[in-house]
């Protein structure tokens, strides 16, 4: 039977695409295989309760978390979590694949660096920054992260007012506040309230989807089709996918040279397990981030849910202080949170009014705890053949996450707040920087991936979604997904 394609993709988000993207422009036949739909943009196009209380645009499974069957907030539409990401694309430390250096008494030895540098990735990231427009100021302060070499693609956005007192009183505490590295189209963003969580009306924020659209004549993508298997052949080889068409239910194998899973940490160790695959790694070590937030309480109206505030980074004790040498990452803009969302989060007894008062006063901040891998959390098929996730954050992650929120709510006293909240979001549901769950390594009894991507003892199958990070570094993953997707694109391309 001859091949549908030199490679087939399963899920078209951060990794899949650029991944696709990136072998399609080496010339090579790719299939791309997703699940979600190509989505219309609703009106209204800020309609919270459509995006993110019945979390249309999301990954419409049931997964069962701890226990209980629940939506989670992951992409579930062409482009994945970059249909609805908040765009912040950062560079982490070149420590941060030198794990043992913060954590070896923590870690097993196999998980002390990466199989890979910082180095071997740095010109994949420069040209990720290009193909998503990342708009940043070279000349900011960035603190152990690093800066792109030849600087930014594009210009960040003006500064909001809010945001311009937020940076200037933390810089005379001492503090080194610096403009996000986003993914948005200065020229062509209207600067909303709202932005993280909803399909951009412009297309300012860049998504992989947009890489796949215009289409060139050797890339193709099957959409509203599941991939639920690879098929393997007497050997135990694979070579196929079989995939359903989530409308007719028709199933179809496809064959191609290559098989690459992008179908997110959660959706691409579920689809090893189903197709046999034994390897005792699959799905465990799942990872993603613990994010202390923190909400400053003004005494004078800010408007912030009005207006585009997430713009501001703090890398101050990424590697902890002086006193607590703990990593503790980065801290972040957060937007407002809209009323329903509020509503959601707040006690029952809360009236109205006293919410939309606080709302029109508050502004948050996030952290990024790296939260260390354990094999106990893990994703998987229940006895009921429902997918699964088993979690809960360590003690120290949570101890780290309190420090961190002490120092966000100095930061935002520092700008004036009468007093801060501290929460954070239910780990149940806020999924988006899931990750490890096939991770790569140099060794098969630690790791089910090789450093070029590959599975450990199945040539033509690879990984390029964030399952293959051994640890989530102190910054949100999606720039070192797509870098690392490019990465594995040289490798597959040639071999195909
Ligand atoms: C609201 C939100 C805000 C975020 N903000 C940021 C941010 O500011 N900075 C940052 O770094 N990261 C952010 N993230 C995280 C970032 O988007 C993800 O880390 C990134 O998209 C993950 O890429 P991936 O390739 O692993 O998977 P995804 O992008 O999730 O793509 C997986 C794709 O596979 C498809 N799929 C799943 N199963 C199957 C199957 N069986 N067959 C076919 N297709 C399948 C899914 O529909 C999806 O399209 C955010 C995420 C969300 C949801
Ligand atoms: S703020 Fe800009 S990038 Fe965000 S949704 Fe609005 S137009 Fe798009």
């Amino acid at each position: 039977m001859p091949d549908d394609a030199d490679v087939v993709v399963v899920g078209s988000g951060a990794g899949g695409a650029t991944f696709a993207h990136e072998c399609a422009r080496l010339g090579k036949q790719v299939l791309v295989l997703e699940r979600g739909q190509r989505y219309a943009l609703p009106r209204p196009v800020h309609d919270e309760q459509a995006m993110l209380i019945d979390k249309t645009p999301y990954d419409d499974r049931r997964i069962e978390v701890n226990g209980r069957a629940r939506q989670l907030y992951m992409g579930g539409v062409v482009g994945g979590g970059t249909a609805l990401y908040g765009a912040a694309l950062m560079r982490p430390s070149a420590d941060d694949f030198r794990p043992g250096k913060s954590y070896s008494a923590l870690l097993p030895r196999a998980l002390w660096e990466w199989p890979i540098a910082y180095e071997d990735l740095e010109p994949f990231y420069s040209e990720a920054e290009i193909l998503f427009g990342v708009a940043g100021d070279g000349d900011d302060d960035f603190g152990p992260l690093p800066r792109p070499r030849n600087g930014f693609p594009q210009r960040p956005l003006p500064v909001h007012p809010v945001n311009q007192r937020l940076m200037e009183a933390n810089r005379r505490h001492g503090l080194r506040p610096f403009r996000l590295p986003l993914a948005i189209d200065p020229t062509r963003c209207l600067q909303c309230g709202v932005c993280p969580g909803y399909i951009c009306p412009t297309g300012a924020r860049r998504s992989a989807a947009q890489l796949l659209e215009p289409a060139p004549a050797n890339l193709r993508v099957v959409t509203n089709t599941e991939a639920e298997r690879l098929v393997l052949n007497g050997k135990g080889e694979p070579d196929g996918v079989q995939a359903v068409d989530r409308s007719t239910g028709q199933r179809v194998v496809y064959r191609a040279r290559r098989y690459v899973l992008a179908a997110g940490a959660i959706g691409s160790p579920l689809l090893l397990l189903r197709s046999g695959m034994t390897h005792p790694l699959i799905g465990r070590n799942y990872m993603m981030h613990y994010s202390p937030i923190v909400i400053g309480i003004f005494r004078r109206r800010l408007d912030a849910g009005e207006a585009f505030v997430k713009q501001v980074g703090f890398t101050d004790w990424y590697f902890g202080t002086k006193d607590y040498a703990h990593k503790l990452g980065l801290v972040q803009s957060l937007p407002v949170p809209g009323p329903l969302m509020l509503r959601k989060a707040a006690p029952r007894w809360l009236p109205r009014t006293f919410l939309s008062m606080l709302r029109a006063r508050m502004l948050p901040l996030v952290g990024i705890i790296e939260d260390l891998p354990n094999p106990d959390n893990r994703v998987s098929w229940g006895p009921d053949n429902q997918p699964r996730l088993q979690h809960r954050f360590a003690p120290y992650d949570l101890e780290r996450g309190r420090r961190l929120a002490g120092f966000t709510a100095g930061i935002l006293k520092h700008a004036g707040a009468a007093f801060c909240l501290t929460s954070k979001f239910g780990s149940e549901e806020h999924v988006a920087h899931q990750c490890g769950t096939l991770r790569f390594g140099n060794d098969p009894a630690d790791a089910v991936l090789d450093a070029d991507g590959r599975m450990f003892g199945h040539s033509n199958v690879f990984a390029v979604d964030g399952s293959f990070m051994p640890t989530s570094l102190g910054v949100g993953p999606a720039l070192t997904i797509m870098a690392n997707a490019l990465r594995i694109a040289r490798i597959v391309a040639p071999e195909c």
